[in-house]
């Protein structure tokens, strides 16, 4: 006990230690400060089909700070689901793209674009998650066939029953579906045929070498098989080359998202890059 103790003031005096402290605190304070101060930015990130026409975008987050500039995903999200502002930052995600959905409704040229939103993990589990969708729909009078939830595998398996559960009844109001970051987890095709999916998104990490490594290019030629034996459409990440994009082609894969179509960018300039495809 005395030796743990001995260790734990030892550590407190690293500095090291004490500026990763330091750092977890303010990034924290400043997080809460980031949402009352609205300074989150939705960036859409185009997806197009074999031809390279617009089918939607990914919505994507980005948190555009006073000082440091442009922060992305990574660096607060996984804060935000452990002190809890993933419910907020989640649900003002959810509202702001069912209307922007809404207002693509009222357009020619974007009435057809449906949005893939990412919900993490404590947002899917949340007690009041199915209403808090509804609400967003009935709020914006959207179609929901036109939003689509990115969810992940290891999420998933959670507890499977309860995401189900979750899955159908927002299935049955015609919510779609996507297990993004394909291929990283732990999918067993068991459950897998269970979720009601509309779509499987092959990780970026077998597109990056597709075009020169033969083994990851068996795997994405086994997962397309297999998602169109359990009826899914397969979507590609990450795609940024024309030569990924042909062997995407030549295995199956119909719809793509990467640099090589668009990057992640704010919605004026978003509508204007699909006014031109
Ligand atoms: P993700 O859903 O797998 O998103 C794909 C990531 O790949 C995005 O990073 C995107 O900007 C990036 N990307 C797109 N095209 C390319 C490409 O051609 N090459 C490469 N190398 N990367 C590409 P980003 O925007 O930094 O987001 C990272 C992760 O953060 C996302 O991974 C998602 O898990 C999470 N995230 C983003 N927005 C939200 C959000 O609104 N809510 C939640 N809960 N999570 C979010
Ligand atoms: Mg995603
Ligand atoms: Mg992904
Ligand atoms: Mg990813």
């Amino acid at each position: 006990q005395a030796k743990k103790a001995g260790r734990n003031a030892i550590r407190f005096f690293d500095p090291k230690m004490q500026d990763a402290i330091n750092h977890l605190v303010n990034l924290d304070r400043e997080l809460r400060v980031a949402i009352e101060r609205q300074q989150f930015q939705l960036y859409f990130q185009v997806q197009v089909d074999i031809a390279g026409r617009p089918l939607g975008a990914e919505v994507l987050i980005r948190w555009i700070h006073p000082e440091h500039g442009t922060i992305f995903p990574p660096t607060f999200i996984p804060l935000a689901e452990d002190n809890g502002l993933i419910f907020t930052i989640g649900k003002w995600v959810l509202d702001m793209a069912c209307a922007q959905l809404k207002a693509w409704e009222l357009e020619a040229s974007t009435r057809n674009l449906k949005l893939s939103i990412n919900v993490s993990a404590k947002q899917f589990h949340q007690a009041d998650f199915i209403k808090q969708v509804k609400t967003a729909i009935k709020n914006h009078a959207i179609n929901p066939a036109m939003l689509k939830l990115e969810l992940t595998e290891s999420m998933l398996l959670d507890n499977i029953e309860d995401t189900i559960r979750t899955m159908n009844i927002l299935k049955e109001i015609g919510i779609q579906f996507s297990l993004d970051d394909f291929g990283t987890g732990y999918s067993s095709l068991q459950y897998l045929k269970q979720l009601p999916l509309t779509q499987l998104k092959i990780d970026k990490s077998f597109v990056h070498d597709i075009a020169v490594d033969n083994s990851d290019q068996a795997i994405v030629r086994t997962t397309i098989v297999m998602a169109q034996t359990l009826n899914l459409e397969v979507i590609a990440e990450g795609v940024e080359t024309i030569e990924q994009r042909n062997v995407l082609i030549n295995s199956g894969c119909t719809c793509f998202q990467g640099f090589l179509f668009g990057q992640p960018m704010p919605i004026e300039q978003f509508v204007d890059q699909v006014k031109l495809m």
